[in-house]
């Protein structure tokens, strides 16, 4: 085989990329088509073609493990753009886009508890230590979001400092302590330096029937939310239902 797989681009040039097997496989021919020739000749012509052959299992593996490396490397790189285009990049849960699309196919079959929350005077947060400060306020909320919902659900920011949380099949009692556990997790536990005071979030909570529509559980919760936050903040309200 000739000893690089390297292509010349003009087509009149185009290297024959088995030259020596193939001048190997014509002397071997011709030898075989000999029926007088002596021992030595036939020992010769079959360690040349053993050579060749050796070399060309030789190289066929090394390019076998090339394709399956790069085989996995596309598999790998498909993964992370499928996951890129579905998760937020800052904080690793669902993006808006994705939120909706969950949320629609889950609403589809099942009961659904949807709670939107949004971090209090978080401009402030911001404006006071900067926006990398805001950044890891950002990823504190979704630690102790991740926390108390586990399993139990999927967390979604829907914009930038506005999270939703889909609880499928969970009754009203208890995504209202979940809510509850949310909050004070946050406003009780998450000390970001060098913020010097309390981080809250607001909540709005909506529960939702099996075959209810993305914007009217979101809608819900969201009107929740906005009463939640002129009634204070820091709390968690309840859609009319
Ligand atoms: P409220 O209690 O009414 O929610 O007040 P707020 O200050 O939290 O709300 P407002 O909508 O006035 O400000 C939200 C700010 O969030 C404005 C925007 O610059 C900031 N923000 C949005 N996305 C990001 C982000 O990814 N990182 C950081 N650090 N800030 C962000
Ligand atoms: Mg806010
Ligand atoms: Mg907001």
């Amino acid at each position: 085989m000739a000893s690089t797989l390297s292509r010349d681009s003009s087509p009149a040039a185009a290297p024959d990329l088995f030259e020596n097997e193939r001048a190997a496989l014509r002397k071997a021919r011709a030898m075989h088509a000999v029926s007088d020739a002596n021992g030595a000749e036939y020992r010769q012509s079959l360690g040349e073609l053993i050579d060749h052959f050796e070399r060309l299992m030789r190289e066929t593996r090394r390019l076998i493990g090339r394709s399956d490396r790069a085989e996995r490397e596309m598999q790998a790189l498909a993964h992370q753009l499928a996951h890129r285009a579905s998760h937020d990049a800052l904080t690793g849960v669902l993006n808006r886009s994705a939120v909706i699309e969950r949320a629609t196919k889950t609403l589809r079959s099942k009961s659904a508890a949807m709670i939107v929350l949004d971090i209090d005077e978080f401009k402030r947060i911001n404006d006071d230590f900067g926006h990398p400060t805001g950044d890891a306020v950002i990823l504190g909320v979704v630690d102790c979001l991740r926390r108390i919902v586990g399993e139990r659900g999927f967390i979604g920011r829907v914009g930038g400092e506005e999270f939703t949380v889909l609880l499928p099949g969970h009754d009203p009692d208890s995504a209202a302590l979940l809510a509850e556990r949310m909050r004070e997790a946050i406003g009780e536990s998450l000390i970001v330096p060098p913020v010097d005071r309390c981080i809250t979030a607001s909540f709005g909570v909506s529960n939702n029937e099996a075959g209810t529509g993305f914007d009217t559980a979101y809608g819900l919760a969201d009107a929740a939310l906005y009463r939640a936050k002129r009634s204070g903040r820091n709390r968690v309200e309840f859609a009319d239902q």
